[in-house]
């Protein structure tokens, strides 16, 4: 009995799974094949910033030339499985059909858009419905803070339309094209790496260092590049409010390891640099996020490091990552903007000449793992890790939401 009803949804969720795939693919297909793109421009052409339409001939017209071709399609590939499971006669196949039911109620929906029902836009157009964003993109599935990156921050990326898998399995979650991210840290072996991948990626890379030296450049191709570089001070973060604001995305890099000692002078300089500057920071780029775009474009990476589950054989930078790590979870719980973690193992540097992993290896994972979406990114060679980290980021999450309160931020 419980083995048919397994049998059955799997059937028809795997059949509705499908038709998403399809429309997704179809989706980047129009916005890489210019036949395609002839139909598809006429969505794009539709809404304002706010999501207005420009006009309402645009806009039906848009769902007769955009909408009801897509819909075509979903509802002529939803027939596959349906078919294929019923040649096999595979058991309960006529649950497959499911996903052709499923795509014919979008066929529905674009017809009468098309046609101007009235209240037909408001109940089937969700991800375009106008107003403040008071969520985030969403995580796994697209909601209308999501879908609004794809018409206004890089239309050659966010091409999901419920389900965000094909964006995921695409590399095209997040794009950084154009985007301004600062990097703390960056005189450092990771920091620079990390340089080297943003600008690779189209992004603008800025350069935050306390060192006192002359300007950060990073090798691309065989050639010196000079990134804009600013000089900070740990407990003068205030200074950098203005550069901030035209920051896309900040990634607290930064940290020092005091190895074995253990003074209270280890212990203050290990709380204020790993703990309380990266946190300040992050405060500080919060109070910069205000327009809808900001909350949708806007992004925190923390470096916490492995160090918040796994020894690092030096207690002071264990002690003080975790106390980020765990503080970094209180405080996304109301961030107006994604916050994501980056759990990294020991990688080779000037510091740490043993380490397995190379700094351009775990930067380029990093930037892999960010274009897929994912909101806590693991880099290490530890499998522990990849067990651990999950398990106690999640059972913190859930004590800090039960045992604290919500600060409205958004
Ligand atoms: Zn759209
Ligand atoms: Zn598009």
């Amino acid at each position: 009995m419980l083995s048919d009803i397994i049998t059955m949804t799997s059937l028809l969720l795997g059949s509705i799974l499908w038709v998403e795939i399809v429309r997704d693919c179809y989706h980047a297909l129009s916005h890489h094949w210019i036949p395609l793109y002839r139909l598809h421009a006429w969505h794009h052409r539709v809404f304002r910033p706010d999501l207005s339409p420009v006009s309402e001939e645009i806009y039906r017209k848009a769902h007769w030339y955009n909408d009801l071709p897509e819909a075509l399609v979903m509802l002529t590939l939803s027939l596959i499985p349906g078919t294929v499971f019923f040649v096999e006669s595979f058991p309960y196949s006529w649950m497959a059909w499911g996903g052709s039911i499923y795509a014919l109620t979008f066929l529905i929906g674009a017809i009468t858009r098309g046609a101007g029902v009235p209240y037909a836009d408001e109940l089937t157009d969700i991800t375009h419905r106008q107003g403040e964003f008071v969520t985030l993109p969403g995580n796994w599935f697209v909601n209308r803070p999501y879908h609004w990156r794809h018409h206004f921050d890089n239309q050659k990326a966010y091409y999901s339309g419920t389900l965000t898998l094909v964006d995921k399995l695409m590399g095209t979650a997040l794009s950084l094209k154009g985007k301004t991210v600062a990097v703390t840290g960056a005189s450092g072996t990771l920091g620079q790496s990390l340089l080297k991948q943003l600008y690779s990626n189209g992004a603008i890379p800025i350069a935050f260092t306390t060192s006192q030296s002359q300007s950060i450049a990073v090798e691309i191709e065989g050639k010196k590049l000079p990134i804009k570089t600013l000089t900070w001070q740990v407990d003068q973060e205030l200074e950098l409010t203005d550069e901030l604001e035209s920051v896309d995305i900040l990634i607290l890099n930064h940290g020092i390891n005091v190895h074995h000692e253990r003074t209270p002078e280890a212990i203050n300089k290990s709380y204020e640099v790993n703990t309380f500057s990266s946190l300040r920071l992050m405060e500080l780029f919060i109070t910069t996020v205000k327009t809808n775009k900001d909350r949708v474009c806007k992004e925190v990476w923390v470096n916490t490091s492995e160090a918040e589950v796994c020894p690092a054989v030096s207690p002071l930078y264990e002690l003080s990552k975790r106390a980020l790590g765990n503080l970094v979870t209180l405080r996304r719980l109301d961030a107006p903007c994604v916050v994501r973690k980056l759990i990294l193992g020991p990688f080779k540097s000037n510091l740490n000449p043993i380490g397995l992993m190379s700094g351009d290896w775990v930067a380029k994972q990093i930037i892999k793992a960010a274009k897929a979406g994912n909101r806590n990114i693991i880099v290490t060679v530890n499998p522990i890790t990849f067990i651990l980290f999950p398990l106690k980021e999640f059972f913190v999450f859930l004590y800090f939401k039960l045992f604290s309160r919500k600060v409205k931020i958004i």
